[in-house]
């Protein structure tokens, strides 16, 4: 029987077969690397605002904020694997532009199990937009959690507490939302990693006085390294030894501020940030913490 194929195209298949006998290869070896036992933290350079993308050893992936733009989804694409369109657990600490954008994205984008938020009210579309879509998730399936101080997330050795706020704050107005910060503490086996969300000093000072464990390895630097935030008694409470600070270049703000470099280098502390260096990732396995910049 006469081929139907032209030689051209016998070759095209040959060589089609190649790259995806090459290309599973790849994959295996990208599996290998991201298998089993590294906990890996990405704070991600989406510019003046805060996305943290998280990896557990088990595969389950967390995103805590969405950044002020589309740019988060680029950073997915590079980091979960191209079959993958769901997210485990999406946490918005608070619903300020610099953190909530880029969720509105997100969210019609990828599937997601858990969103978890404080669900505090205040006005303006972009609000009203995440409550549209927290609506039609729940419908497609989601589960949403309002959170406050006490509450878990567990998977495998990871443990991810809610520190702030103190209380449940559904349904209540709040014009700053800064104070509402959802704060986690994620503990990996001897590790741990402080989230800080755009808390100011005054709720660091409460979590103190609340005789809250704040000790952690790394922190994630509140509010972008505002002044206002990351004093000197919350540092030596947390006592971390790498500092993550997440801001755009050349931000209108003047984020990090000058005083709060100043308090992680008195406090010899190691700070990383996203303005410079770009995506910071952090690896953990459960002993030691590897920086990859
Ligand atoms: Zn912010």
């Amino acid at each position: 029987m006469k081929s139907l194929l032209t030689l051209k195209q016998k070759i095209g298949l040959c060589l089609a077969g190649l790259l995806l006998l090459l290309n599973v290869f790849t994959w295996q070896e990208v599996f290998a690397l991201n298998g089993p036992h590294y906990l890996k933290v990405d704070v991600l350079d989406i510019g003046q605002g805060d996305s943290i993308f998280i990896e557990t050893p088990d595969m389950r992936h967390i995103l805590i904020d969405g950044g002020p733009d589309s740019a988060v989804l680029g950073k997915l694409a590079e980091r979960l694997p191209f079959f993958k369109k769901s997210l485990d657990v999406v946490i918005l600490t608070h619903p300020d532009q610099d953190h909530l954008m880029g969720l509105l994205y997100v969210l019609q984008k990828y599937k997601v199990d858990y969103i978890i938020w404080t669900g505090m009210v205040r006005d303006g579309a972009n609000y009203s937009k995440w409550v549209a879509l927290l609506e039609q998730k729940q419908q497609q399936g989601s589960k949403i959690i309002i959170t406050k101080l006490g509450d878990k997330i567990k998977n495998g050795n990871v443990v991810i507490e809610t520190l702030n706020p103190s209380e449940n704050l559904e349904g209540t107005f709040f014009k700053e939302a800064n104070d509402t910060g959802v704060v986690e503490r994620l503990t990996y086996g001897k590790n741990s990693f402080l989230f800080t969300a755009d808390i100011p000093s005054e709720i660091e000072q409460a979590m103190i006085d609340a005789n809250i464990n704040l000790a952690s390895d790394v922190l994630k630097v509140g509010h972008h390294g505002s002044k206002y935030s990351s004093s000197e008694t919350f540092l030596q409470e947390v006592n971390p030894n790498i500092a993550a600070i997440s801001a755009g270049a050349h931000n209108t703000y003047g984020h990090p501020t000058q005083e709060v470099l100043q308090r992680l280098e008195n406090s010899g502390i190691t700070t990383l940030r996203t303005d410079q260096s770009g995506d910071v990732q952090m690896v953990s396995d459960g002993e030691n913490i590897k920086i990859n910049k």
